[in-house]
């Protein structure tokens, strides 16, 4: 069956930050992002866990997400800076918006749009490189 985005979606980010901020929910880290972002920051794995993540049941898995500080914004979101681990920031957040849940159908994709100035501007972005993308989105 042809996706209904198979023209391609428009998609630039301009920055704005609404994703990282304001916001309760899940940051999903791998166990590879985990170590990477534990290196960077020069604390061994437990400390960042501890300090930088909750653990979370899903789907008869325990994952593990990052926290958000009292405001819900990301805990590695500073104002005026944007994301301070953006080089090793999780999969999840290199492939917004191109989630297999957003992408389920238009009603979906839209719905987010309303809170992402980025989606539905900007670049083209191809039925192959959507599907890539998707299919390695870094969600659960
Ligand atoms: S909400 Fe959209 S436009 Fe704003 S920073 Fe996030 S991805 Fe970029
Ligand atoms: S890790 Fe960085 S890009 Fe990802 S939600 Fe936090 S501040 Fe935003």
């Amino acid at each position: 069956m042809t996706p209904w985005y198979a023209q391609g979606l428009r998609f630039d980010c301009t920055r704005c930050g609404n994703c990282c901020t304001g916001a309760p929910g899940h940051t999903w880290v791998s166990e590879a992002e985990i170590d990477a972002l534990s290196a960077r920051l020069g604390v061994d794995r437990e400390s960042f866990i501890r300090t930088y993540c909750k653990r979370v049941w899903r789907q008869g898995r325990q994952l593990v997400s990052l926290v958000e500080k009292k405001n819900n914004d990301c805990i590695f979101w500073a104002k005026g800076v944007g994301c301070t681990v953006y080089e090793d920031r999780p999969r999840q957040c290199r492939t917004w918006p191109f989630w297999r849940p957003l992408l389920a159908d238009r009603e979906s994709w839209d719905d987010a749009a309303r809170g992402c100035p980025g989606m539905n501007r900007g670049s083209v972005h191809g039925l192959d490189e959507i599907q890539a993308t998707a299919a390695d989105d870094g969600l659960p």
